[in-house]
């Protein structure tokens, strides 16, 4: 929660209540599975306040916005740097830590200046698998 407090946002009681929902949190949640979560805890909380958390966080490196699931934007608050899975039955997103070296394309070569990359896989996560094997 620390480095949360030091992004300089406002931390109002329910923002409090969507950080602690995001603190640690590896399921890469969307906005409406962040909303269902701390709307248990306060009922009052607005589909708004969740979504304007979420870019003050994300324009302050807090959370990272994660466009692997074509349906709904998910949220990663693990900044450090990792590639992602995503299992096209359950949309689950799996953290991958393993650093792929990669040669950069030709047409990178000259004249840009790349600063980073991230891979994205596609397929079955293993529990969907077991269960179309059943
Ligand atoms: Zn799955
Ligand atoms: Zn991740």
């Amino acid at each position: 929660m620390q480095r949360y407090r030091q992004l300089q946002i406002k931390l109002t009681p329910q923002r409090l209540a969507i950080l602690s929902y995001l603190n640690g949190n590896k399921t890469h949640p969307s906005a409406e599975d962040i909303y269902k979560a701390v709307k248990k805890q306060f009922p009052t909380m607005s589909f708004a306040t969740v979504y304007n958390t979420l870019e003050a966080l994300k324009n302050r490196g807090g959370v990272m916005e994660l466009k692997i699931d074509d349906k709904r934007k998910r949220y990663d608050p693990d900044s450090t740097k990792h590639h992602h899975f995503i299992c096209t039955k359950c949309r689950s997103i799996v953290d991958i830590f393993k650093d792929y070296k990669l040669s950069l394309p030709d047409e990178l070569k000259k004249g840009f200046d790349v600063t980073g990359n991230s891979i994205e896989f596609y397929g079955t996560c293993r529990k969907c698998k077991k269960g179309s094997e059943q």
